[in-house]
């Protein structure tokens, strides 16, 4: 599943190909889009501008000149693929937007549960989400007040977007270890010294996930990239004990028994 560093790169190919260029054509080309992209949404999007691309937690936000957005979600294998106007379609195409000035935007989906939808002017209600990790809105205090209203082990809480934006399930696990703060501890009972360390590990693995997963990807088998993610029973790269898996809440959780404490 594409997790918050995804999105935003891809948000940011998007931005460069298409902010400022006039939409030509919206198409769906699979029946599983075309429920959410009517001919009415098709026909309103065409001939507007794309005045920006925001990315808010893991939804891309396409802003057009009239004030209408068109919503994307990429959910489990979702991508842009930019190609021009003419060219050989790339496979697994979802959705096509042609700018006028012939740039040719593919949604591309092996598993075509991508959504993408258009909201006319006014009508797009944002979703309650938490601060962006990597933005100062993302404090120790803020953080700290959102667990102690919770209850339940501190893991799942971390897959909430209404505690903090787009962190997934890989970086969930990642920043635990990077804390040292067992995936099973409770939320409101964490000291605001380990709500700190925890906040900035967060920080810290979605910062620099970009350049092991694009530049290494080719090079490094994705198992290495990880601190513990997909990593049970190789030894932790911090004190060397076996690491464990557990689920929780229907998902797994990588951990080192160790050195993460409750
Ligand atoms: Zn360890």
């Amino acid at each position: 599943m594409p997790e918050l560093p995804e999105v935003e790169f891809a948000a940011q190919r998007l931005r460069h190909a298409a902010a400022g260029r006039v939409i030509a054509r919206l198409q769906p080309l699979h029946p599983s889009q075309g429920k959410h992209l009517p001919d009415a949404a098709q026909q309103a999007a065409e001939g507007r501008t794309i005045d920006r691309v925001e990315r808010r937690a893991k939804i891309q936000l396409l802003h057009l000149d009239n004030g209408a957005i068109l919503e994307v979600h990429f959910r489990m294998t979702g991508d842009w693929t930019f190609t021009r106007s003419g060219d050989a379609p790339p496979r697994h195409e979802r959705v096509r937007l042609e700018t006028t000035c012939g740039v040719r935007v593919s949604l591309v989906d092996g598993r075509a549960l991508s959504i993408v939808r258009l909201h006319a002017p006014g009508a797009f209600v944002p979703p309650a989400i938490g601060p962006e990790p990597l933005t100062d809105a993302f404090t120790v205090d803020g953080f700290r007040a959102a667990l102690a209203r919770r209850r339940g082990p501190i893991k799942p809480a971390l897959l909430d977007q209404k505690l903090v934006a787009g962190v997934g399930n890989i970086y969930a696990s990642e920043a635990l270890w990077e804390a040292r703060i067992h995936p099973g501890s409770a939320t409101n009972t964490l000291s605001r010294e380990r709500v700190s360390r925890l906040r900035d590990a967060v920080r810290h693995v979605l910062d620099t996930a970009p350049s092991g997963r694009y530049y290494g990807r080719d090079e490094v088998p994705e198992h290495d990239l990880w601190r513990v993610y997909g990593r049970d029973g190789a030894p932790c790269r911090r004190c060397a004990a076996p690491l464990k898996r557990l689920a929780q809440a229907g998902r797994s959780t990588f951990y080192c028994p160790r050195c993460q404490r409750r």
